[in-house]
């Protein structure tokens, strides 16, 4: 028998809509969550492909509203959970998952989707003034610029979940005066250096999508383990903390860190720098934004720094790792260029991890889309959006060149 759920959000508690709900930062912000009864309350989940994980999630913890990408796997999730009494909405199409965000019942958007596809929701959950944490970066890089002036609009909190901004976010002062009135000389945002930290470039080309993916530090989904082992990542993030601190590139720095152990680090002119330090775990920086200004409970084990022993530190190797270099020349050149860049990443990416590209060709792919696509002003959502189309399809025009000569067989 269906039942009449009670839907409207308990005094006192933060009603969450956790986009991308099945993937690795879905899972660790449920993780904190269920330590918190008391706290939050799950209004919203969403995802892509894996529906029976969806299906059970919407069984533990009867959500208003599941969101489903395909309109058949939504249909059958429908029915599925009528038919044990549930009382989820599931919904799908294009603007579901804006839909969802602007909820009334929703006060905190988890973005935990992957790439330019959580782009459009993000939006919606910064103009609708909620309270948004982004793990999503690639929103942040194509239009954090233009997201924060939204915010100041509309209301809504930026927090960052990313563990290298969150670790920013912590050692910044509170005031938002801006990072030269705060005395902030730079920022220092750390690196492990991916699995091919040591790895020879000659060997670069063999590379598979399983050792790529075996990132030394941090269990994550198949594209940002991929980021991290070109660099990629790290490049974005440059980008991302020159958006969500409104700095400039030259105010940024890159250092090795394979330990993850330091987070990021915030240097200050009378020579201060201010580090964030903890096990390297998603739930740590979850736990920050989902509490702020309160902290509470992750569930993390307690950092054992005599067990680590020491904390080592090295430039990085732009030459091997060329991502890198090109995120850096996307972010000064501005406008549309990280845009560019990240649509060209996102699709060689997928072609590495669908076996029709080289590992070592990625960097390739984007730097030939950087050449050919012209800098522009990106003011707008519908100006990103236009780039991001031309340049996915500039990026595809190379991948399809290296597949027409069939270099790539592994
Ligand atoms: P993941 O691949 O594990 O999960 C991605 C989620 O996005 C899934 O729930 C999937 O259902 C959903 N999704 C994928 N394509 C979609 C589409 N086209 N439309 C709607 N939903 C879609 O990825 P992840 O590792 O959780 O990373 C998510 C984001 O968080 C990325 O932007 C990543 O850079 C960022 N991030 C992740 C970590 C981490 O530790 N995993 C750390 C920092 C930042
Ligand atoms: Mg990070």
């Amino acid at each position: 028998m269906r039942q009449e759920a009670d839907h409207s959000l308990r005094e006192g508690r933060q009603g969450l809509a956790i986009l991308g709900a099945t993937g690795s930062i879905g899972v660790s912000t449920l993780k904190v969550v269920a330590l918190h009864p008391d706290r939050f309350e799950v209004v919203a989940l969403s995802a892509y492909q894996r529906i029976d994980e969806l299906r059970a999630l919407c069984r533990e913890l009867k959500p208003a509203i599941a969101v489903a990408h395909a309109p058949e796997a939504a249909q059958a999730l429908a029915r599925s959970l009528a038919e044990e009494g549930g009382a989820t909405e599931v919904w799908s199409g294009a603007e579901a998952l804006e839909r969802a965000v602007r909820d009334p019942r929703v006060t905190t958007v988890v973005c935990g989707i992957v790439g330019a596809a959580g782009l459009k929701s993000a939006w919606a959950a910064v103009a609708a003034g909620k309270r948004v944490l982004f793990a999503n970066k690639e929103p942040l890089v194509m239009s954090g610029h233009l997201l924060l002036a939204l915010a100041r609009e509309s209301g809504a909190e930026l927090l960052p979940l990313d563990s290298e901004h969150n670790a920013v976010f912590q050692c910044l002062p509170r005031s938002r005066s801006g990072l030269a009135r705060s005395g902030v000389r730079r920022i220092l945002l750390t690196c492990s250096g991916g699995p091919f930290r040591k790895t020879p470039q000659s060997e670069f080309a063999r590379v598979t999508p399983e050792q790529a993916c075996a990132h030394p530090r941090w269990s994550m989904g198949r594209k940002i383990s991929v980021d991290s082992a070109t660099l990629m990542n790290k490049g974005l993030e440059l980008i991302e903390a020159c958006r969500l601190f409104e700095a400039t590139p030259e105010q940024i720095d890159v250092v090795i860190h394979p330990q993850s152990v330091i987070h990021s680090l915030v240097e200050y002119i009378d020579g201060s720098v201010l580090a964030q330090l903890g096990n390297p775990d998603m739930r740590t920086p979850i736990a920050h934004a989902l509490g702020f200004p309160d902290r509470i409970e992750a569930g993390v084990a307690r950092l054992d720094l005599a067990s680590i022993g020491s904390l080592d530190f090295e430039a990085p190797d732009e030459a091997r790792f060329p991502c890198l270099g090109l995120a850096r020349a996307a972010a000064v050149a501005g406008g549309s260029a990280p845009t560019a860049l990240n649509a060209a990443n996102e699709v060689a990416v997928e072609a590495f991890l669908a076996r029709e590209l080289p590992f070592s060709a990625i960097p390739i792919v984007i730097e030939s889309v950087l050449a050919k696509r012209p800098v522009v002003a990106a003011e707008s959502l519908e100006a990103i959006l236009e780039e991001d189309g031309q340049a996915r399809a500039a990026a595809r025009a190379v991948v399809d060149g290296y597949r027409a000569k069939g270099v790539w067989a592994c």
